[in-house]
């Protein structure tokens, strides 16, 4: 923790050298695209897309779920949503799924996460669950791909996202992240391959 308050106590003055790029964001924030991916802490989009501030519109959770929309009750990923499709009209929706992923590990091993029971709930949204063949293999890197296509597809569930993707404004992409090695797949569609970018 130490170290992240040093760097915060000076961040001010690392700005000053950018002081422009800064000064502009004031203004408001026009993103490039929403960028949805796990809280995992080795996952860091804009070191990934080297985006600077205000470049992207960032929404993460526990393994990258994208819960099926519901009318009936509000939630932060579907405010999130609907903020960066209406308001700040991005025209891209990245997916990004990454290697040694512990909530889709957790899911494919079917781990027993009655101490965590708000994982537990909350994994439980990722349907149809992943699978693979080599449930043990160490990146995952089979069942996290085919768990980001069907959480990109997840997002059409939204509302705003189909209306947007049926007006031609919107795509979805789904990524895949070696964490490992930096290396960045993304799904080329009918084959079910992901290649990469
Ligand atoms: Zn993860």
């Amino acid at each position: 923790m130490k170290s992240l308050v040093e760097n915060a106590r000076s961040f001010a003055e690392q700005v000053t050298a950018r002081a422009e790029e800064f000064r502009a964001l004031e203004s408001g924030q026009h993103p490039l695209a929403l960028f949805v991916t796990c809280s995992d802490s080795r996952v860091v989009p804009s070191l990934i897309t080297g985006a600077r501030p205000g470049e992207l519109f960032e929404l993460r959770t526990a393994g990258n779920i994208v819960p099926e929309y519901r009318g009936d009750r509000p939630t932060g990923e579907a405010a999130t949503i609907e903020y960066a499709v209406r308001v700040l009209r991005v025209r891209d929706i990245i997916v990004c799924g990454h290697s040694h992923c512990g909530a889709v590990g957790a899911l494919v091993r079917d781990d027993d996460l009655s101490g965590v029971p708000d994982v537990r709930d909350w994994l439980e949204q990722a349907v149809p669950r992943p699978e693979m063949a080599a449930p043990h293999a160490p990146d995952l890197a089979e069942a996290v791909q085919r768990h980001a296509v069907t959480q990109a597809e997840r997002l059409r569930t939204h509302p705003c996202v189909a209306e947007r993707i049926g007006a031609g404004a919107l795509s979805v992409h789904a990524w895949y992240y070696e964490v490992h090695t930096g290396a960045v797949r993304e799904y080329g569609g009918d084959d079910g391959w992901f290649r990469p970018l």
